[in-house]
């Protein structure tokens, strides 16, 4: 940019440099012209008719005073009767000179002269003689033309332009760090990704433009970043999920096994044998359970059935009435208090898997003889809510978000309250999260727990 900035300025000096050589060389001309012609009419003045003979040697003489002026003299037919400078001229009528000043006493040209071959000005003047006949004498001096004048000031013109490049040199550099400067350094901010800014309103479209690209491309990298970081959680999430559910079917596959190699060796008596035989029931049970549950989990993301007015009260108290069983074996005081005729837009089995889940796990982990409140409600927004209550071990601050991951259970001995696998509230967070709804939970280390469910 500098090189093209610096060729066309140069370009530019050169041709405005000749253009004005040229137009001073031809007003130069004509003052030039001018100036011949008013010192030709006052040469002129020093003609005494009765010095000089009508002839060459009169006109050379006459010359001779004009310090060796062209001297013509010519009759009034035009021929030329003596010359100062050349012999046998001939007729001169058809010169423009010689032609006005027949007509109108004088005349001026200026021409090239056909017999001296260059460029001439030319004073003519008429008089007449005393015995009536009329002469005319000619002064002429030699002017250079335009051109060769012009061609004259060619070499001072050639040490202008030289002259006029390095000043354009200097001038170009301090004029393009000017000018360009304010790009260049835009075009550096850009590059580091810096919010652009100018003063120039020409360059503002551009700034506007790089600015919104900047911003673009900010939002979309970080988008990128997030994107990122939600497949590499996914991945590892997946991974801790693979690991755990291997982890859960091997214990009791390989209890499964040694009861199995136990009963084939025969070295179990009756009792022994009965034994081993519902270890490997219960076992099997077990692992059947967890393939159940691992395949509604995953279930759960392809739910794309439509949702329909499920009667949330009605559904309480039926898996209520489902879990008495249990709730009765651990003693527990049930309070139940479930506002009839409240719905939500669910599905049936999700519904109950929720409250299952959380009534079970109420009952499971609650203190024995403990109270367990269901209730079935609406907020004072009009929300419906479920909430269950219970006075068990609690859940410690630490563990209230990891309750909710998959696999994690609090008590690490699988066998420990019910041999839980840890995905029973994972379920209900997945499902929650997918219909939209807001699970709470509220507990104390040793005090209880409540689980709240939000039908917004
Ligand atoms: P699990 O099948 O082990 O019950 P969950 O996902 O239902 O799996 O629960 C995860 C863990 O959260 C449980 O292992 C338990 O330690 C804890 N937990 C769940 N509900 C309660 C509760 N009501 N009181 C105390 N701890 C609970």
């Amino acid at each position: 940019m500098r090189r093209k900035i610096l060729w066309i300025s140069q370009a530019i000096l050169a041709i405005v440099l000749i253009i004005f050589a040229f137009l001073s060389t031809q007003v130069f001309y004509k003052d030039r012209v001018k100036d011949a012609q008013s010192d030709l009419k006052t040469y002129m003045s020093f003609f005494e008719e009765s010095a000089y003979s009508w002839d060459s040697a009169g006109a050379k003489a006459f010359s001779e005073k004009l310090d060796f002026l062209r001297v013509t003299f010519l009759d009034s037919e035009g021929n030329v009767v003596g010359d100062s400078v050349k012999e046998g001229l001939g007729n001169h009528a058809g010169r423009e000179e010689v032609i006005s000043a027949l007509r109108t006493g004088e005349g001026y040209a200026v021409r090239k002269s056909n017999s001296l071959g260059e460029d001439m000005i030319y004073y003519c003047r008429k008089t007449v003689l005393d015995g009536g006949s009329t002469r005319l004498i000619r002064l002429s001096m030699s002017v250079e033309s335009v051109w060769r004048m012009f061609a004259g000031s060619l070499p001072t013109l050639g040490i202008f332009l030289l002259i006029d490049f390095f000043i354009c040199l200097l001038f170009t550099y301090l004029e393009t760090e000017y000018i360009i400067s304010p790009v260049e350094r835009l075009a550096k901010e850009a590059a580091l990704n810096l919010k652009l800014s100018t003063k120039y309103p020409e360059l503002k479209p551009i700034v506007d433009i790089l600015n919104k690209r900047n911003e673009e491309v900010a939002t979309r990298l970080d988008e990128l970043t997030r994107e990122k970081e939600l497949v590499e959680k996914a991945q590892r999430s997946k991974n801790d999920f693979i690991a755990n559910i291997t982890h859960e079917m091997n214990t009791p596959l390989t209890s499964i096994r040694g009861y199995s190699e136990l009963l084939a060796s025969g070295v179990l008596d009756g009792e022994q044998a009965k034994a081993a035989a519902n270890t490997i029931l219960s076992q099997s049970d077990r692992l059947s359970k967890l393939i159940a549950r691992i395949i509604n989990y995953n279930a759960i993301d392809n739910d794309e059935l439509p949702a329909y007015e499920v009667d949330l009260s009605a559904l309480a108290n039926e898996t209520l009435e489902l879990l008495l069983p249990d709730i009765e074996k651990r003693g527990l005081k049930l309070e139940k208090n479930i506002e009839a005729g409240i719905t939500v837009m669910s599905r049936h089995e999700r519904l109950s898997e929720v409250m299952g889940n959380l009534i079970r796990n109420a009952i499971r982990y609650n203190k024995e003889g403990g109270r367990l409140a269901v209730r079935v409600t609406r907020t004072e927004k009009g929300v419906a809510r479920f909430s269950v209550l219970d006075e068990g071990q609690g859940i410690a601050e630490e563990n209230q978000e990891r309750v909710f991951d998959r696999f994690f259970t609090v008590d690490k001995s699988h066998g420990g309250k019910g041999g839980g696998f840890g995905l029973g509230l994972a379920i209900v967070k997945k499902i929650c999260n997918k219909s939209g709804w807001i699970i709470g939970l509220e507990s104390k280390l040793g005090e209880g727990t409540i689980f709240t469910v939000d039908f917004i």
